[in-house]
């Protein structure tokens, strides 16, 4: 016999839920399983690292308002889910001009051995979900750089408050800003205002990356001196972001 059209989406439909419930479980799991890691090669050296250990503390929120000093970055790993990237700060030299922007800025000092260089990069740590940071990181080699970088980014991060509350928008989502902020840094000022749902985020792309990663989803900007030093546009930017938890 023949299933009838209804018959079979039902059944589609089904498998669906089933496929998401296992995705969501093996999400959880997975959760669980990095967790466990943390905790497995962590010995906290700090009262609030050992109150975090032993599950006093549960919400990184709590740290953040608390204004507490957060010195060990397992904290950050084992409370948030982080994910990061590294803001394009250099600059390749090259035939045709170069220009092309990259990750590291390399710079040199000479020695009456040669010339030694450092690498300096810029990263920015978040959860998607309104927790941000950035971190800048030096070395002699690419690696430790970043590391340095992600190191420190995680020990700057900060929470952003987020709403629905542009004002020609009705839904009920965190997907923008609560209302127009300012931020400075250097000779860069950056204005960022609260957009509608489908707006994208109305930036360059290095803070793409930022709002990105702090969760926001729809934004408009204006930016206003030397826009071309990434480094204080990225933390203008942020400087930004934390007066979103004003009051
Ligand atoms: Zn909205």
């Amino acid at each position: 016999m023949k299933k009838s059209k209804l018959e079979e989406t039902e059944e589609k439909s089904e498998e669906i839920l089933e496929e998401e419930i296992s995705k969501e479980l093996e999400k959880k799991e997975i959760e669980k399983e990095r967790k466990r890691e943390i905790l497995a090669s962590w010995t906290p050296k700090t009262k609030l690292g050992k109150e975090v250990k032993e599950g006093k503390i549960k919400n990184i929120d709590e740290i953040l308002d608390a204004k507490r000093k957060i010195l060990e970055e397992q904290i950050v790993d084992y409370l948030l889910n982080l994910k990061s990237e590294l803001i394009s700060l250099g600059q390749s030299k090259g035939k045709f001009g170069g220009g092309k922007r990259r990750a590291w800025r390399q710079t040199q000092r000479k020695t009456a051995e040669g010339n030694i260089p450092t690498f300096s990069t810029m990263a920015v740590v978040g959860d998607e979900n309104g927790h941000i940071g950035i971190g800048m990181g030096k070395a002699k080699e690419t690696l430790p750089a970043r590391d340095k970088a992600i190191r420190k980014a995680k020990l700057n991060i900060i929470s952003v408050n987020r709403t629905c509350s542009a004002f020609d928008c009705s839904c009920s989502e965190p997907h923008t800003i609560p209302f127009k902020i300012t931020g400075k840094s250097g000779s860069v000022r950056i204005v960022l205002i609260p957009a509608p749902q489908g707006t994208g985020l109305v930036v360059g792309s290095e803070l793409k990356k930022v709002l990105k990663l702090a969760g926001i989803k729809d934004i408009y900007s204006k930016t206003f001196g030397k826009k071309r030093t990434t480094f204080n546009l990225v933390k203008a930017c942020i400087n930004a972001l934390k007066k979103t938890n004003i009051k």
